[in-house]
């Protein structure tokens, strides 16, 4: 019995150690919401965004696989045959970039992990420390502004959401937890446009992974991508279909971060110069940490060397990718082209990633598209930068953008209904 007992014992805590998913009852529990907070009179008559991020999304996924309810929306809406993605092409640069208008180097996430000197810490995704400190976080991200300007919003993951930013959290938020299904993240954004007027947010934003799963396990090429993307594309048929019933003025905004592209080949970086005791970010592409100036020029001169890999000293890196940030970009920062990466060890290299440069990688191209009361109805855009997306947003929902930022209403102003 004891022995039974035990192995069932054991066998549960796998299953709940491999991430079963939650309930919706355990999801419901698992929300924040700020006392205290309700819609001014002005921002009740307001529209309405939903912002979907589908992370690692490309550009041409969703004609290249048939997702009909995406196409539906590009087709009937406003869309851009490839949305142009910020330097570093990485998740957490991108989507902040998206809410804030401001390239990476400015709004400084310039990767998925990187060093601050000043703070004398490294910022890594998984580190709740870092993630939910708002002093990592430039901007104004949409749902601040919203806040700011008595306008409720509601955050399911979007990158930077856990962390008070300018002291103001979503009215209603999630910590990241990949055990909530994607099931239950429609259901939930379905469920907040169902809350009483003055409870009710009006900017919302939603995140999915399976996307970029799939992208990088099996490349952009393989059926099983497909099958991602085509999943994906059912649960924003089950969005539209749940916000049609709803009769609100609702415009729903898809976005990805960057897109996909095959990779076959890698170069192992400490097996190719000697680091020392150079300290790495190796989110690709990687940057090096090296504050000892002969140390890192030797180190440069190496790298110089290595055929197929390119090397900047901080204040090197072309202007046109904007990648400015004295604190937080390496002394030396390593890129190549696909199909080839960089590596920390030796490993088998296959799939797919990104990262790399968005000016000269189309496969880098993430999407953008969007239908809505606000918005046009059949319009095509040529490549377009997501540093515009920001203030598309805002105009929107009639927020006023209270900072400088990177982007330009202008570039995407004539999609919107007058
Ligand atoms: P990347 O390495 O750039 O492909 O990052 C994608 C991964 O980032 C996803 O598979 C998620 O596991 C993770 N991720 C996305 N959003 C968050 C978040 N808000 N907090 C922590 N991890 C996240
Ligand atoms: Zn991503
Ligand atoms: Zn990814």
């Amino acid at each position: 019995m004891k022995i039974y007992g035990l192995l069932g014992a054991l066998f549960l805590s796998i299953v709940v150690a491999r991430g079963q998913s939650l309930s919706y009852e355990e999801v419901t529990d698992l929300e924040q919401v700020v006392p205290n907070r309700e819609n001014s009179s002005w921002a009740q008559n307001q529209p309405y965004v939903i912002m979907i991020s589908i992370d690692g999304f490309r550009h041409d996924y969703a004609e290249k696989y048939g997702a009909d309810n995406i196409l539906s929306i590009m087709k009937g809406g406003v869309s851009t045959r490839s949305l142009i993605c910020s330097f570093p092409t990485k998740t957490f640069p991108n989507h902040y970039t998206l809410v804030t208008g401001l390239y990476p180097g400015n709004h400084g996430l310039v990767s998925n992990e990187f060093y601050s000197r000043e703070k004398d810490y490294w910022y890594k995704i998984r580190d709740k420390k870092a993630v939910q400190d708002g002093s990592w976080y430039g901007g104004v991200p949409i749902w601040v502004l919203a806040e700011q300007q008595q306008m409720l919003s509601a955050n399911l993951f979007w990158a930077g959401s856990e962390a008070p930013i300018r002291g103001m959290l979503s009215t209603y938020s999630y910590q990241y937890n990949s055990r909530i299904s994607n099931a239950h993240r429609i259901r939930k954004l379905l469920g907040w446009l169902d809350l009483p007027e003055k409870q009710r947010p009006h900017m919302l934003l939603g995140y999915f992974s399976l996307v970029d799963d799939a992208g990088h396990r099996y490349g952009p090429d393989h059926e099983k991508t497909k099958d991602a993307v085509l999943e994906m594309d059912a649960l924003v048929g089950e969005l539209m279909r749940g916000v049609e019933q709803t009769g609100l003025p609702v415009n729903i905004v898809l976005v990805s971060d960057h897109g996909m592209s095959p990779i076959n080949r890698g170069l192992v970086l400490p097996e190719l110069v000697d680091l020392q005791d150079a300290e790495v970010a190796y989110s690709f592409p990687p940057m090096i940490y090296q504050p000892d100036t002969a140390k890192r020029d030797q180190l440069y001169g190496e790298l110089l060397q290595v055929e197929g890999l390119k090397v900047y000293r901080q204040w090197e890196v072309p202007e046109y990718l904007h990648f400015k940030n004295e604190d937080r970009v390496g002394d030396l920062v390593l890129l190549t082209k696909a199909p080839t990466i960089i590596l920390e060890r030796p490993g088998v290299i296959s799939g797919g990633t990104h990262g790399f440069n968005p000016f000269n990688t189309p496969d880098m191209g993430g999407i953008f598209c969007g239908s809505g009361p606000q918005l046009k109805s059949g319009v095509r855009l040529s490549p377009t930068e997501n540093i515009h997306i920001y203030p598309l947003i805002a105009e929107i929902l009639g927020l006023s953008i209270s900072e400088p930022i990177d982007g330009d209403l202008r570039s995407l102003e004539f999609i919107l209904k007058k």
